[in-house]
């Protein structure tokens, strides 16, 4: 089968012929019917051996597909049915996987269990192996293109935000900053779940617009006259939700200068940027955490409201011969929205 795999350090991924996978006991074969790029796979094509990532690797850790095999014991899937991956794979027994949280997994590592795409063979090929059936959601209805992104653009700032919700009350207001692929989603669950008001901060003049079609009442320049902005239009008080889906040096800063007295400040963003919570530097009583990835049960929360008709995404397609240059337009800042592969 075709797969995009990046295969060593400094080169771009590419499309290869890899052999067919065939599902083990008690693992599902899934015919890739759409797979999401994310600007992770950028952080691990940068230092895949510091994250204990093997090379050659197949890409994308968002994917979806129709169920093509099922390994020896597996019982509860139709062949045909159409599905989304639970990507942040555990070991599905530890207190934090009893309770769905396997993004939490606290033996993943010691047992060597790695997401798709981001250690296992990912979801940028024609066929993807699940190491397990519970790590699949009916799509139900779904269109697989469209709904990809969620499991990692809407489950990951879902997971965020869910947690951020008691702050957002009536009268509140919430800053997203980045409104790429995670951030544009972002927006729209705001909008969705909570009555705050939502300020998005943008470098670019298309995301900024985008931001504003999927629901953000202000869309700001991310620049050094944002913090001023933000504070003006709070009324000098900062947003009691910051969500930063950069994470890089100059928007931790604006995260951090934007929270209000007891905010929740959410660094989602992998850019090596450092928020400082030393007394004086943020609001009193401000809290600033680091969230990955989300719940198996967020992310049927997360296919029900889109379900719903509650939440929007905005993708753009690619072939798998296609990849490569989705890739290149996703490090140029040029994909509205999420870059989805359909093989
Ligand atoms: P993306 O490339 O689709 O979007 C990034 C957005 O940030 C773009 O719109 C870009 O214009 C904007 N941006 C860049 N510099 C900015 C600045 N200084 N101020 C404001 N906006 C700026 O990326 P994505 O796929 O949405 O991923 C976003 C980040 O989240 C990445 O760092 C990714 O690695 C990380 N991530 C983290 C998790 C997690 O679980 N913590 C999960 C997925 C992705
Ligand atoms: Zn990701
Ligand atoms: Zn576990």
């Amino acid at each position: 089968m075709k797969a995009v795999q990046f295969r060593e350090i400094g080169r771009s991924p590419e499309v290869v012929e890899v052999p067919d996978p065939e599902p083990g006991p008690g693992q599902v074969l899934l015919k890739v019917t759409a797979a999401g790029v994310c600007h992770s796979d950028f952080v691990v094509m940068q230092s895949p051996a510091e994250l204990g990532i093997g090379l050659p690797l197949t890409l994308g850790h968002e994917g979806a597909g129709t169920v093509a095999a099922l390994g020896a014991g597996v019982t509860g899937l139709e062949i045909g049915e159409s599905v989304a991956v639970y990507g942040p794979w555990g070991c599905g027994t530890c207190p934090e996987c009893a309770q769905g949280k396997e993004n939490y997994c606290r033996r993943a590592a010691a047992l060597g269990i790695r997401p798709p795409g981001l250690g296992a063979p990912g979801a940028i090929a024609e066929y993807l192996l699940v190491d397990a059936p519970r790590h699949l959601v009916p799509l139900d209805g779904l269109d697989p293109v469209r709904s990809v992104p969620l499991t990692d653009a809407g489950l990951t700032p879902y997971h965020a935000i869910k947690a951020a919700l008691p702050r957002l009350v009536p009268g509140s207001t919430a800053v997203v900053i980045g409104a790429g692929g995670l951030g544009h989603v972002a927006i729209g669950l705001l909008r969705a779940l909570s009555p705050a008001r939502v300020i998005a901060l943008d470098v670019s003049e298309r995301k900024l617009a985008l931001a504003e079609s999927v629901g953000a009442h202000e869309a700001v320049p991310s620049d050094d006259r944002a913090v001023a902005r933000v504070r003006e239009l709070t009324g000098g008080f900062g947003a009691q939700a910051v969500f930063d889906f950069v994470g890089a040096p100059p928007t931790t800063a604006i995260a951090t200068a934007v929270a209000a007295t007891e905010a929740d400040v959410a660094i989602v963003g992998i850019g090596g940027g450092a928020a400082r919570v030393g007394f004086g530097e943020i609001a009193y009583d401000a809290s600033v955490r680091s969230p990955y990835w989300g719940s198996r049960s967020e992310l049927i929360e997360v296919l029900d409201l889109a379900r719903a008709g509650a939440l929007e995404v905005q993708v753009e397609t690619f072939s798998l011969d296609e990849a490569p240059l989705a890739y290149r337009r996703m490090h140029a800042g040029d994909i509205n929205g999420r870059a989805v592969i359909v093989p």
